[in-house]
């Protein structure tokens, strides 16, 4: 919360109480809007704000870098132009234009939320906060960017990049993701928003906190707002916002396998609900207690499918993080004596023996996607074709 200090706060009345905090003074921050007409990328959904691009770079933006968020971007835009494009488009598209972008709910609640606007708002997003609330996967960050960016209502709005900023300069001196800390960050960003100018004035500060009041190395000699920043005068920049508990990193041994008949190889499509619903992948799973990653994948084949495969080759070991797993993924190339049977699905709700050359039309998790990948690089596997 607000941190009291012995000296005078810069900001006027910077809220150094935990119990009555007063307003700050937006004039302090008087230099933000001009830094940000000077300073502020050249980004797509810049051009003209429509509501559909404002949407989409806010859900793009969650989890992901500004680079690859803008070539997502304008890949799904060049192939889904508004919001009807979207709500006409089969899932497995919607996935495509997605994969490798991860957290894929947020993909399929894009789906559903486009859906939705054409059921009750003729497929334009709406401008009401009620309405953009009850969208899948619409929260209350995202409705504000909506609401500000796009329409430019006066809508504060607090994100990461905000919070950052907001802790160093006003000092506060308890985690930015703590119950309480938010709503001093959202009290202050609404004290602060200057009336008619939410859309400049809420991407401004995102900005600053992207460019300038980084998480590491903050460049406070380059910053607009540094004569009022309590956290420079402080000296204590690197030290805001507090850290708050790091989760515990999770290692996870898991095993696939790339089941090769008659030149294709077999796939199956994750069932609905699941983390990686609508999403394409080789069978495998956990490694479990007492089991080589060769026998996972032969028990994790019969479980999912009924296949009775044997390993004819290792592949590779594949390693990447997924939320808070560091996943390591042992891959291995399988064969079936006799023609294969109707596989018996326990996880999937589809699947194929695919040709190589189809697979590049299918979304696949980061995993197998890495294994694709290394599989195009080398030669076929012996009865296969060349993967690209
Ligand atoms: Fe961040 Fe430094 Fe600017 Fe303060 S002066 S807001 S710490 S960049």
């Amino acid at each position: 919360m607000p941190r009291t200090t012995a000296s005078a706060p810069v900001l006027s009345a910077s809220a150094a109480t935990t119990t009555e905090p007063t307003a700050p003074s937006a004039a302090a921050l008087a230099a933000l809007l001009p830094w940000f007409a000077a300073n502020k990328r050249p980004l797509p959904w810049r051009r003209d704000y429509q509501p559909y691009h404002v949407w989409i770079s806010e859900i793009m933006l969650q989890q992901t870098q500004m680079d690859r968020a803008v070539d997502y971007f304008l890949r799904w835009t060049g192939r889904l132009p508004d919001v009807a494009a979207v709500a006409a488009a089969r899932e497995d598209e919607v996935l495509k234009l997605w994969e490798g972008l991860g957290y894929y709910s947020r993909a399929r609640n894009l789906h559903a939320a486009a859906r939705a606007m054409m059921e009750r708002h003729d497929g334009r997003v709406p401008e009401a906060m009620e309405a953009l609330l009850a969208l899948p996967g619409v929260g209350r960050y995202t409705a504000a960017a909506v609401r500000s960016i796009a329409y430019g209502r006066d809508e504060p709005l607090v994100d990461a990049n905000v919070a950052r900023v907001f802790c160093r300069l006003f000092d506060l001196d308890a985690p930015a993701g703590e119950a309480a800390t938010q709503r001093e960050l959202w009290r202050l960003a609404g004290a602060l928003l200057p009336p008619g100018r939410a859309r400049e004035h809420n991407q401004a500060l995102m900005e600053l906190g992207a460019l300038v009041c980084t998480p590491r190395g903050p460049r406070c000699a380059a910053c607009p707002l540094a004569p009022a920043c309590e956290a420079r005068r402080l000296d204590i920049a690197p030290h805001r916002p507090v850290p708050g508990k790091k989760k515990d990193i999770v290692p996870l041994a898991l095993a696939t396998g790339v089941l090769v008949h008659q030149g294709r190889v077999f796939v199956q499509k994750r069932a609905p609900g699941d983390v990686w619903g609508g999403l394409w992948e080789f069978p495998g799973g956990g490694v479990e207690p007492g089991e080589t990653p060769a026998q996972a994948v032969i028990r994790e084949y019969m479980e999912e499918t009924g296949f009775t495969v044997r390993v004819t080759a290792p592949l590779t070991v594949i390693r990447h993080g997924y939320t808070r797993f560091r996943v390591t993924l042992n891959c291995f190339a399988l064969a079936m004596d006799g023609a294969p049977p109707e596989p018996v699905l326990t996880e999937a709700v589809d699947w194929r023996w695919a040709a190589p050359r189809e697979l590049t039309a299918l979304a696949f998790p980061a995993g197998h996607r890495k294994l694709l990948d290394w599989l195009a690089a080398r030669p076929p596997l012996p009865g296969l074709e060349p993967w690209a």
